[in-house]
């Protein structure tokens, strides 16, 4: 049993053909014809993750792979339903006057068994399995419940990804989160990373358009970390452009990161796009980076992802700053 997916490229004239194969084998890697499409789609999955035009054929390992997968998948469904999910909010800092101009929400998933886990360890299963769709939307709700409460000048940026982008639901969510607090739109920035923008263009240019026609802002996460930077910031309607830390991270190593800095400010400045330099963690980052002239920054030197935003947490953006 073998599955494979053939790939052409959105250009009229010429045309490329790509292929990716899973194999899946009677009777080792299944006794049921079901069995086998399942197991050949899992090593086709693995193909096309190492790179499209692979062959992978199923073994032991991808096995205990997907059964931990399934497992973390059922333990996202039931997360949802106990309410282990809450929220963390970072300051993004005005560069000019050094106070937060915004605060980012990042979830957190508090394990009954493995304590508070990052999304780095959680967010590719729940995009697979879907869950990340109601998972989004309580995200929603509840960052632009908290929001409202804040001082009307601070906006709050909320993470949207690619699986949101695509569901139908989404454009209905953000109203919804949107009325229901009272929060407004103006207030609201919905992130998408780089990497979304690659899956399919036709619809998340359709649902950022929907979403920009509810007035809220739209900003490119990670930017430089993907692949079509150029390519996306002409054909999406973006108000902020976030340049992605890996950047700031090489400043003192690599003079092209800095080159590549000045080029995204350069590129917002012309494009009247808010730009934000994310990770900056040092006093030496925040010198070369604010010497730049960005609008904004973010980073651990400016305060960590924290659990409430308020006079506890703008007091540790002040001193941090008075103390610079
Ligand atoms: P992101 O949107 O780029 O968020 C910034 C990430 O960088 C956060 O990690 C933050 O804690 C971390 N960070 C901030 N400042 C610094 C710094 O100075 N140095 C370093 N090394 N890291 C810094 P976190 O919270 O683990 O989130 C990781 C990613 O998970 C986020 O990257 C975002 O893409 C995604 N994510 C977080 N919350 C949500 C959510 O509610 N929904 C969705 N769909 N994705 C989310
Ligand atoms: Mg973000
Ligand atoms: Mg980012």
């Amino acid at each position: 049993m073998s599955r494979f997916k053939a790939v052409f490229a959105p250009y009229p004239k010429a045309a490329a053909l790509g292929v990716s194969v899973g194999i899946a084998a009677f009777p080792a890697h299944g006794g049921t014809l079901s069995q086998l499409q399942h197991n050949a789609d899992a090593a086709l999955y693995r193909a096309k993750s190492r790179g499209r035009g692979r062959v992978c054929a199923f073994d032991r390992f991808l096995d205990q792979q997907m059964r931990e997968r399934r497992r973390l998948e059922d333990e996202l469904r039931r997360a949802v339903r106990e309410n282990e999910f809450f929220l963390l909010y970072q300051p993004i800092v005005d560069t000019l006057s050094g106070q937060p101009a915004g605060y980012e929400a990042l979830l957190r998933w508090r394990h009954p068994t493995y304590g508070v886990l990052s999304p780095a360890v959680f967010l590719e299963a729940a995009e697979e399995s879907g869950a990340i769709v109601e998972i989004g939307a309580w995200v929603l709700q509840e960052a632009c419940r908290q929001a409202a409460s804040w001082d009307e000048n601070l906006f709050l940026a909320v993470n949207v990804s690619p699986r949101q982008l695509l569901s139908v639901d989404l454009l209905d969510q953000v109203s919804g989160a949107l009325t229901a607090s009272g929060l407004s739109a103006a207030r609201l920035e919905l992130e998408v990373t780089e990497t979304s923008l690659l899956e399919d263009r036709v619809e998340v240019a359709q649902s950022l358009l929907r979403l920009r026609a509810l007035e809220v802002r739209l900003a490119m996460d990670d930017y430089g970390s993907g692949y079509s930077s150029m390519t996306n910031l002409r054909r999406y309607p973006f108000d902020t452009l976030k340049i992605d830390r890996s950047y700031v991270a090489a400043l003192d190593k690599d003079p092209v990161a800095g080159v590549i800095i000045d080029c995204a400010l350069a590129l917002g400045r012309s494009l009247r796009l808010r730009v934000v330099v994310e990770g900056v963690e040092t006093e030496e980052q925040r010198a070369v980076i604010s010497s730049k002239g960005p609008h904004l920054m973010q980073g651990f030197l400016f305060g960590s992802p924290e659990a409430c935003v308020g006079q506890a947490a703008s007091e540790d953006a002040e001193l941090t700053w008075r103390s610079v």
